[in-house]
């Protein structure tokens, strides 16, 4: 039997200093309870915790370790580089030298910014689009996650929906009312709100393949109709790729799709598992920014030397090969979970895009919000436990999507879809079904 005794006594100890003992809302485990695992370090595909539990990993910080965990080359490069000194306060070539990765992969990017995180990089991108336009009302989708800034928090994915605080106090309601949060997937809407509103939108943002309310792509119509709204009435289009950015495929979501957004976000890999993210987009655009322009934005800690490091190490590795690898291991593991969960009569609805896999306890198609609340949570909560205990570290939450790297083998793949075939086994022992929502 797993042991957790010393992640629960951390565990303890850790909600004297941090509310729910945590430091970011989904890694108190709430939507599966039990206690969180406590990290004692990570190889590779996989996760040990202060217990000495192996685990393969799945989670890989939230999309970031694509090489897998502590890879020697950017470890090495993360090392020299501290050696050399670990903030400036002033320009280093290096990140020069991540943006002209950033141009190649993301060719949407003229000019960007180097900021800290993906919540600063959507939250300055919504300023530069209403400093632009001079407008203030803005579209986002239900489920869809920007971070935590204020204007965002409506009907926001991730941790707000897993903690079912659709609307966060201490968010101005003045400030909510320019936020029209509109179904993911329907174009109809925001026509309607152009129509109502032809010259109060500044931007639409979107997540172009949803994945903070679980694995949801965008239908190609959607994204290629919000295009042709944004330019038809002057407002910008923002491609929040802070997840997708260098991770659903080797030319990132606006790749896949061939949309020529105007601004672009990008975090998590593009810091290679380091504190990075970056806003950018047409020249014109970016130009309104300070000291260009005169949209204020700045950072102490922005373009760190030590994550310029890791981006540079983690882009420069990765080949178009790596991505299609990456995809072909998705694959042989997300089908194998269909037929595993077909074989226990257990409804479930995958999906799977690049790196980025996901599935839903569901009966039905899951197309946006809506849908994929109405998975069973509570069937989900006892699954996620049972694959801890078979070793598989999985996202703690629905809302959540899972991610692929290079690490993984086909081993691990082997023993994760055996423990979804041990894990329905264990449940349905101990007569949990799935009853749906
Ligand atoms: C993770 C994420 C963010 C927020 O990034 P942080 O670095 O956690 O602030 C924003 N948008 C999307 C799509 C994300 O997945």
């Amino acid at each position: 039997m797993r042991q957790t005794t010393k992640s629960e006594l951390e565990f303890k100890q850790s909600n004297n200093v941090f509310p729910g003992g945590v430091n970011s809302p989904v890694r108190a485990f709430g939507s599966v309870g039990g206690t969180p695992l406590f990290i004692d370090k990570a190889k590779g595909s996989h996760i040990y915790d202060v217990d000495g539990n192996d685990y393969v990993d799945y989670v890989l910080s939230w999309g970031p370790m694509i090489l897998g965990h502590a890879q020697d080359k950017v470890v090495k490069s993360v090392m020299e580089t501290a050696q050399k000194g670990t903030s400036f306060g002033a320009p280093s070539p290096l990140e020069t030298e991540l943006a002209s990765w950033v141009k190649k992969r993301v060719p949407s990017i003229e000019t960007m910014r180097m900021v800290n995180s993906g919540t600063e990089a959507t939250m300055s991108a919504i300023r530069l689009a209403r400093g632009y336009t001079k407008r203030e009302k803005f579209i986002k989708f239900n489920g869809c996650y920007h971070g935590h800034s204020d204007s965002f928090l409506v009907n926001a994915g991730s941790g707000v929906a897993t903690f079912e605080l659709e609307d966060s106090p201490g968010v101005p309601k003045e400030l909510i009312k320019a936020t029209l949060s509109l179904d993911f997937n329907d174009l109809e809407a925001v026509e309607e709100a152009f129509k109502r509103y032809p010259e109060e939108i500044a931007a639409v943002i979107i997540e172009p393949i949803a994945g903070n309310m679980g694995l949801i792509p965008a239908k190609p119509e959607f994204l290629k109709g919000i295009r042709r709204l944004t330019k038809e009435y002057g407002a910008l289009f923002i491609f929040d790729e802070v997840m997708t950015g260098f991770r659903c495929d080797y030319d990132s979501a606006q790749g896949l799709y061939g949309i020529d957004p105007d601004l672009t976000t990008l975090g998590k890999v593009v810091g290679g598992g380091l504190p990075a993210a970056v806003f950018g987009g047409k020249k014109k655009y970016m130009d309104q920014i300070a000291p260009v322009g005169a949209v204020y934005q700045a950072g102490t800690l922005s373009g760190n030397p030590l994550a310029m490091a890791a981006g540079i190490a983690t882009l420069e590795q990765l080949t178009k090969e790596d991505y299609e690898e990456m995809n072909k291991k998705v694959l042989r593991l997300t089908d194998g979970i269909k037929e595993i969960a077909n074989q226990h009569h257990i409804p479930i609805q995958v999906s799977a895009r690049g790196t980025m896999w996901g599935f839903f306890f569901n009966e039905s198609p899951v197309i946006d919000f809506k849908t994929s609340k109405a998975s069973d949570q509570h069937f989900f909560s006892h699954f996620h436990k049972e694959m801890l205990n078979q070793g598989i570290y999985l996202s703690p939450s629905q809302f959540e999507t899972n991610f692929m790297s290079t690490a993984h083998t086909n081993e691990d793949i082997e023993k994760t879809l055996q423990a979804f075939n041990e894990t329905f086994e264990a449940l349905a022992k101990k007569g949990i079904v799935y009853e749906g929502k």
